[in-house]
């Protein structure tokens, strides 16, 4: 199942026309972040700036595939940390998970869930990302606090990868952050509202006993996706 290569392919185009000098690759050995556990708020005033306030985009998405990926397994970073921010500004959070083969689409499509789970579970100290399930955006307050302690996305990125590494079947995830102010925000905005709307589509797919194109509300994504209309007739033959 591999709906999103496409996306993948794009994102990574548009991320390769940052200089080089403004990427990083976040390797070196880190330790994670820390998790707080649960939601925490951040007022106002213990506020050091926020990503994707006032008017700016705050971004977050996942994408997945069965082939290899461009990047081994890490954090990167396209853009400045996290100390060297000192105003609202655009971000975005994306992440590239390679999951094993496997011709059974439903063990896959769980997957997907299973990861996506990932993403509301996790609440690193003095980063609170306000997160949507209807929506793309996500955007995340800094506390004054977490800069003083050297907050960076090495440590919170570590801390997302940590996790991602514990669920079987997974082989490779690129946890990938964006502040470069010449990065397309809009468009990848549109990318993820795009994904989500595939990801609608899985959740038809493969929960409901809806059969009839011409009376389904997915009708235009499965029209333009190439392999959803494919996938959900398939499906209907496994379960004969
Ligand atoms: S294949 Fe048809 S019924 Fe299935 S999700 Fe697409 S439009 Fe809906």
């Amino acid at each position: 199942m591999n709906l999103f290569d496409g996306m993948i392919t794009n994102i990574l185009g548009q991320l390769n026309r940052i200089s080089s000098a403004e990427q990083a690759s976040l390797k070196e050995p880190s330790r994670a972040w820390r998790d707080v556990g649960a939601h925490h708020m951040i007022l106002g005033k213990e506020m050091a700036y926020e990503l994707g306030g006032q008017n700016t985009l705050g971004l977050s998405g996942c994408l997945y595939t069965t082939k290899p990926l461009l990047y081994q397994q890490g954090v990167y970073l396209y853009g400045r940390d996290l100390t060297q921010i000192t105003e609202h500004q655009s971000y975005a959070r994306i992440v590239f998970v390679q999951l094993e083969e496997s011709t059974d689409e439903d063990a896959l499509y769980r997957k997907f869930r299973e990861i996506d789970y990932v993403r509301y579970h996790i609440h690193p100290e003095g980063f609170m990302a306000r997160i949507s399930p209807v929506s793309q955006r996500e955007p995340v307050r800094i506390s004054r606090k977490a800069l003083k302690k050297n907050i960076s996305f090495r440590d919170i990125g570590q801390l997302y990868l940590e996790q991602y590494q514990k669920i079987a079947q997974v082989k490779n995830v690129n946890v990938i952050f964006v502040t470069h102010r010449d990065f397309d925000y809009r468009a990848l905005e549109e990318m993820f509202g795009r994904a989500e709307q595939i990801t609608q589509s899985l959740n038809h797919i493969f929960t409901s006993l809806n059969m009839d194109c011409s009376t389904c509300s997915l009708k235009t994504v499965c029209d333009e996706v190439e392999g959803l209309r494919e996938l959900h007739f398939g499906q209907k033959n496994h379960r004969n």
